[in-house]
């Protein structure tokens, strides 16, 4: 993606209030963060780890959503791959975040949930600059077709969470 300075990533926050996105905390300085590698940035608040946040190029605009991470769920019934970039990982590396949806649906209580990487960092994985601690189905895709569905799948996350901006 294109590199992004603090002031646009805070301003692109779409499903919380102004006051929410100013005291987001940031990740990494934007010069440290490796944007040609990375198809979305997803961070942990460090402040706050049950908040976290996606921010990403949509549709000519930049999307930023906050996002909620779920205590984990005692049931053993929860998905161990990631709804985003198809990582398996280990029960305790997944997390399900919700996010409000914006507008009138998001006032009204409506989240959406999916479970992914614990530490959002699945632009990471599909190019195995990380490594999950288990092992992973066999596939034939490549980096490139990797990064492209990691792409696709969120582009739907945020159309579903942008349905009723
Ligand atoms: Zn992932």
């Amino acid at each position: 993606m294109e590199p992004l300075g603090q002031d646009e990533i805070r301003a692109s926050f779409v499903n919380c209030t102004r006051g929410e996105a100013k005291g987001v905390t940031l990740p990494a300085p934007p010069s440290e963060i490796p944007w040609d590698r990375r198809e979305f940035l997803g961070w942990r608040d460090p402040k706050a780890p049950a908040r976290a946040y996606l921010v990403l190029p949509y549709g000519g605009e930049v999307i930023g959503l906050a996002l909620r991470a779920a205590a984990p769920p005692k049931s053993r019934l929860r998905s161990n791959i990631c709804g985003f970039c198809t990582t398996t990982h280990g029960l305790a590396d997944i997390t399900l975040f919700s996010a409000r949806r914006a507008g009138k649906a998001g006032r009204e209580g409506n989240t959406l949930g999916t479970y992914a990487c614990g530490n959002l960092a699945c632009s990471q994985y599909v190019r195995g600059e990380l490594k999950p601690d288990v092992p992973q189905p066999y596939e034939s895709l490549t980096v490139e077709e990797r990064a492209g569905r990691l792409e696709e799948k969120l582009h739907k996350f945020v159309a579903r969470v942008l349905e009723s901006r």
